[in-house]
């Protein structure tokens, strides 16, 4: 894998290689088949940023489990703007259902912060947050800390596995962070 990568007008640099994230997912994937063995589990995959994390995870869920997606919208080039847009709501009956939402990276809370509200409205029986990566130095909302989660990311703009700067750099199996301007 490259050092340095070009994601539109700005230049990442190697943060994490793939070998070890695949690590770190796989391990996540076996302690929630075990932790949610009984549970009939609905995996929410947050869109778009976590389709790869979850691709990658969900092999590694040996339970039986549904699947569902929805996207979330708050960011805008490298900041959050604190303001989150369901662009694309659930289409299933969640009542009763115990869910695990899925998502890349949990960066202050704010898509959280809003959203978990709106899901506990449709009365879920519980609901656990995955996320790949955390930023507990960029955390502003205590109710959106993730319950699981892969590794702990110091507070910089990340690209790759299913990241994206500008919508481009998502397909990198690594993680890079931004460098300088
Ligand atoms: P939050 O609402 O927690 O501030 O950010 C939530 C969403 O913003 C994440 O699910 C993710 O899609 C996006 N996000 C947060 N941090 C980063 C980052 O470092 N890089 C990229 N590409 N997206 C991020
Ligand atoms: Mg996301």
């Amino acid at each position: 894998m490259d050092k340095i990568i070009q994601v539109a007008d700005r230049r990442f640099s190697l943060l994490l290689p793939a070998a070890e994230i695949q690590e770190r997912v796989a391990a996540l994937g076996q302690q929630l088949s075990a932790e949610l063995a009984d549970k009939d589990p609905l995996f929410i995959i947050v869109l778009n940023g976590a389709f790869m994390f979850a691709s990658d995870l969900l092999k590694h869920i040996s339970i039986p489990a549904t699947l569902s997606f929805i996207r979330l919208v708050s960011y805008q080039g490298t900041a959050s703007t604190g303001q989150v847009t369901v662009a694309t709501g659930l289409q299933e009956d969640i009542r009763g259902r115990h869910i695990v939402l899925l998502e890349d990276i949990i960066d202050t809370g704010t898509t959280l912060h809003y959203f978990l509200p709106e899901l506990w409205k449709q009365e879920p029986a519980s609901v656990r947050v995955a996320a790949c990566f955390i930023k507990p130095d960029a955390l502003l909302f205590a109710d959106a800390k993730a319950d699981y989660s892969c590794m702990a990311l110091p507070e910089k703009f990340v690209v790759g596995y299913g990241m994206d700067y500008q919508g481009y750099g998502r397909n990198y199996p690594d993680l890079y962070e931004v460098l300088p301007e």
